[in-house]
C-alpha cells in the first residue's frame, strides 16, 4: 500500500529495456527506492545498431555513461547512393554536432547501449535499484499503485512506471482503451557483418574505405512507389581477431515489421505512468525511439526529485503536460514520413507551440535535425517546475 507522506517513494518499474532501465536510474537519482520487474532473463540480447542524438546523449552524459566502453562511434555523415548506378545522390556532414548541440551523436549496438546503461545502475549509490529478471507482470492497477505478478503475488508501490515496450498489454490500464499497433506493408531486415569481411571484398569496400562513421544508404525507390532501400552504418569498435572468430559465420538475420502507434491521449493515470515504446511506439525514421525513452526518464528525475507519496499524482500530471506535446510531434514526424512534409508540419502546429521546422523543410534537412537534437528535456522540466 502506498504510504502517504513517505519521503522516499517506493517505485515499481515494469520492463527492463532502455526505457525501464533509464527510468530506474532516474528515480534512484531522484532519491527513491526502485524495483524493476522484467519477464526476460536477457540470455539472448538482440538488436542492431541504433543512433542516439544529443537530446539523449546529454542525459546519459549527466548520468556518467561511458560511450567509449559501450563502443560508441560518432555519427559523422549521411550519404544517399543510387542502388542501380552507384551515383552519389546526396551527402550531409555532421562534423560539428558537439559544438552545435552540446553533446555527441552516437552509433551504438542496442545491446551495448543496454549494457552501458546497466553499468550506470551498478555504479549508483546504495540503495541501488533491484532488478528481478524472469519476473513477468500480469497486470497493474494505477489507483493503488499495485503490480500483479504472473506468479500470483502482488506488490504495492507509490509509483508504477510501465515500460513494457512495443507490445505493451498494459496501455488500456492507463488510457482506458486499446492502442492498436499499426503495421506498414513494409519490412526491415537487420543484420550485422564484420567490417573486415566487407573490406575483403573490393566491390563492397569501395563505399567504406577512408569514410567516417555514418549512414550510407543505397536506394531504388521513387516517392509514393514501392521500392527498396539498404541502409548501412557502423557500430562497435574493433574486436580482437580471436573474439571476431567466434562471431564469424553468423547467419542470424532478424526481420522487423515496421510498426507504430498513433499518439495516445495520456501517459498517466493516478500513480502510474507509461514510458518508452509502450507510451510512444514510432517508426525508426529519425532514430528517436530510444532517445525519447531516455528523455522520459530525465523528465521523471526532475519532476519527482525528493517528492513524497502525496505529491506523485500531481507531478505525473506535470509529466503529461511536458511530454505529450513533444512526444506527439516526434511521433508524427517519424510516422508520417511518407506524406507531404507540409501537411505533417501543419498537423504538429495544432498541438505543439514550440519551434518546429518551417513549411517547405526537407524531411531529413537541418530544420528537422535541429528540432530533434537541440531539445534539452532537463531544462524543459526545470522550467515547468518554476512556472
Ligand atoms: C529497426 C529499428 C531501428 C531503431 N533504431 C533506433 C535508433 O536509431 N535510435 C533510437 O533512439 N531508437 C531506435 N529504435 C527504437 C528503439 O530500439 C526503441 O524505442 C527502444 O529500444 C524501446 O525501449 P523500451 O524499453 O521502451 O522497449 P523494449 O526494449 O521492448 O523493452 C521492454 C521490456 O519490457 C519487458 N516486458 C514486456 N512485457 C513484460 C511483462 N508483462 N512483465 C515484465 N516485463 C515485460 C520486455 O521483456 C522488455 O525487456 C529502433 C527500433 C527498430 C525496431
Amino acid at each position: 500500500m502506498a504510504s502517504e507522506g513517505h519521503a522516499r517513494l517506493q517505485v515499481g518499474i515494469i520492463g527492463c529495456g532502455i526505457a525501464g532501465l533509464s527510468a530506474a536510474i532516474a528515480l534512484s537519482r531522484a532519491g527513491h527506492d526502485v524495483e524493476v520487474y522484467e519477464r526476460s532473463t536477457f540470455s539472448n540480447e538482440t538488436g542492431a545498431a541504433i543512433i542516439l542524438g544529443p537530446n539523449a546523449t546529454r542525459v546519459l552524459t549527466r548520468w556518467g555513461f561511458d560511450a567509449e566502453k559501450a563502443g560508441g562511434l560518432d555519427f559523422c555523415q549521411m550519404r544517399r547512393i543510387k542502388a542501380d548506378t552507384l551515383e552519389l545522390d546526396s551527402e550531409q556532414k555532421f562534423s560539428n554536432i558537439k559544438e552545435k548541440y552540446g553533446d555527441r551523436m552516437l552509433l551504438l549496438h542496442r545491446a551495448d547501449l543496454h549494457t552501458g546503461i546497466m553499468s550506470i545502475v551498478e555504479a549508483l549509490p546504495e540503495p541501488k535499484p533491484k532488478i528481478h529478471l524472469g519476473s513477468a507482470v500480469k497486470d497493474m492497477e494505477p489507483e493503488q499503485g499495485s503490480i500483479i505478478l504472473e506468479n500470483g503475488s502482488t506488490v504495492s508501490k507509490d509509483l508504477v512506471i510501465v515500460a513494457d515496450g512495443s507490445h505493451s498489454r498494459l496501455i488500456p490500464r492507463i488510457t482506458g482503451s486499446e492502442a492498436p499497433v499499426i503495421r506498414l506493408p513494409m519490412s526491415m531486415y537487420r543484420f550485422l557483418q564484420p567490417i573486415s569481411d566487407i573490406m575483403d571484398r573490393p566491390e563492397a569496400a569501395q563505399f567504406y574505405k577512408d569514410q567516417q562513421p555514418g549512414f550510407s544508404t543505397f536506394y531504388k525507390a521513387a516517392v509514393g512507389k514501392p521500392g527498396h532501400l539498404l541502409n548501412t552504418y557502423p557500430c562497435r569498435r574493433g574486436f580482437h581477431p580471436a573474439v571476431k572468430a567466434i562471431c564469424e559465420g553468423a547467419t542470424d538475420v532478424k526481420v522487423y515489421n515496421q510498426m507504430y502507434r498513433n499518439p495516445i491521449e495520456t501517459f498517466v493515470k493516478r500513480r502510474a505512468v507509461l514510458v518508452g515504446d509502450a507510451a510512444h511506439l514510432m517508426l525508426p525514421t529519425h532514430g528517436q525511439g530510444a532517445s525519447s525513452a531516455i528523455e522520459d526518464a530525465m523528465a521523471l528525475e526532475v519532476l519527482l526529485k525528493g517528492v513524497s507519496s502525496d505529491q506523485v499524482v500531481d507531478r505525473l500530471q506535470l509529466f503529461n503536460e511536458l511530454r505529450l506535446p513533444r512526444v506527439r510531434a516526434v511521433q508524427t514526424f517519424s510516422n508520417k514520413m511518407m506524406g507531404p512534409p507540409d501537411k505533417m508540419i501543419q498537423e504538429v502546429k495544432q498541438y505543439f507551440s514550440g519551434p518546429i521546422p518551417a513549411a517547405g523543410s526537407k524531411t531529413f534537412g537541418p530544420e528537422f535535425v535541429d528540432f530533434f537534437l537541440s531539445y534539452d528535456v532537463k531544462k524543459a522540466a526545470e522550467q515547468l517546475l518554476k512556472v
